[in-house]
């Protein structure tokens, strides 16, 4: 992952742009459009850069991840009770 992917998450979850809606759905914003936003259910992302990964590295094993993704992890470890 990128350091900027990790950048851009972070900046999500400082400006509040992740909201947990049920313990495994979570609501992001989108960071270049404000007024969109994905949902993050488990371990999949709905934005078009979690499923072109997919698309990009068919079969050879790995996991997808993006910026929301990311988010969503960095939220869940500040969120740790
Ligand atoms: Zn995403």
């Amino acid at each position: 992952m990128s350091a900027s992917t990790i950048r851009k998450a972070k900046k999500l979850v400082e400006s509040g742009g992740v909201e947990q809606l049920e313990p495994n759905l979570f609501q992001i914003r989108s960071s270049s459009d404000p007024s969109k936003s994905y949902f993050v259910e488990s371990d999949t992302c709905e934005c078009p850069g979690f499923k072109n990964f997919y698309k990009l590295h068919h079969g050879k094993g790995l996991k997808a991840n993006c910026s929301h993704l990311e988010a969503v992890r960095i939220f869940k470890e500040q969120n740790k009770s």
